[in-house]
């Protein structure tokens, strides 16, 4: 290390492709243009009709942007999706941000919510990520970050399928990582805490759950989705070649409580 150079190429991602998905709104979103900011040209993968802001704002940055439409409830779609992508564009990044919740007692949970909630956290993440990784360890390089959440450590209340989807997404992170670290990918994970998007608005318009929660934060506040900007660059450049297998809690301080 020998100067201001060196530290912003550890944090450039000129040159570098990353793809995002659910980079309609919220946490996607502002990973998605934070990493154009940083550089990087985009592919947004999710329901194409949402994503038309995203892909504007990217441009704005003057980076390119690539909207491929998939519904992550069909995991096949998913694999095909990525499959296809990886024989257009060489992907060097890639953000498995897109996540539903569901909100309901253990005693009623339904076997379709059961499995949309697996589907789209963990079925469509894992084979997403497979077709990716592939021409990666080809290339002797890539990123894979992994969107988790407090339910991977936690077990939280009415939101069992969202809680075991993220706990598999914290195992699935390790897994990936110790078999693709050999082929120069790291594969790391982001848990946000509670960040202020449609995925908590219940929680927000419940009184009596936002004040305890905000109470518990020792930040005093709840998270936005630019809170997660830095560890996403972080995490997709050069800066965090030698970590993997990781989940990098930013949350205000919930988890050290
Ligand atoms: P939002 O609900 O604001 O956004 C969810 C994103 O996922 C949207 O872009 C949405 O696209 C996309 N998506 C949902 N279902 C599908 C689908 N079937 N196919 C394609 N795309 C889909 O959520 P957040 O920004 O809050 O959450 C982003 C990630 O962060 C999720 O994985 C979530 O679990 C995680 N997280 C969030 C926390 C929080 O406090 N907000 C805390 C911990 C983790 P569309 O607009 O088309 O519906």
């Amino acid at each position: 290390m020998t100067g201001v150079e060196d530290v912003s190429r550890l944090f450039s991602l000129s040159g570098r492709t990353a793809l995002v998905t659910g980079a309609s709104r919220g946490i996607g979103r502002a990973m998605a243009l934070g990493l154009a900011a940083a550089g990087a040209d985009l592919v947004l993968v999710g329901r194409a009709a949402s994503h038309q802001d995203t892909a504007a704002g990217v441009a704005a940055l003057h980076r390119d942007c690539r909207v491929v439409d998939v519904d992550l409830t069909d995991p096949l779609a998913a694999r095909d999706a990525a499959a296809d992508i990886a024989r257009d564009s060489s992907v060097d990044v890639v953000i498995n941000n897109a996540g539903i919740i569901t909100r309901d007692d253990v005693l009623s949970v339904t076997p379709q919510d059961w499995t949309r909630v697996l589907d789209v956290n963990l079925t469509s993440l894992f084979f997403l990520s497979q077709q990716l990784a592939a021409p990666m360890a080809a290339r002797g390089h890539g990123k894979l970050i992994n969107v988790a959440s407090l339910l991977s450590f936690q077990g939280g209340i009415r939101v069992a399928p969202y809680a075991v989807s993220k706990h598999a997404v914290a195992g699935l992170t390790r897994a990936m990582a110790n078999e693709l670290a050999p082929h120069g990918i790291q594969v790391n994970a982001i848990a946000p805490g509670y960040i202020a998007t449609d995925n908590t608005q219940a929680l927000r318009d419940d009184p009596d759950r936002f004040t305890a929660i905000t109470e518990r934060i020792p930040a005093g506040r709840w998270g936005t989705p630019a809170d997660l900007v830095g560890a996403a660059v972080f995490l997709a450049a050069p800066a965090s070649d030698y970590v993997n297998g990781h989940v990098l809690v930013v949350d205000g301080g919930w988890m050290a409580r």
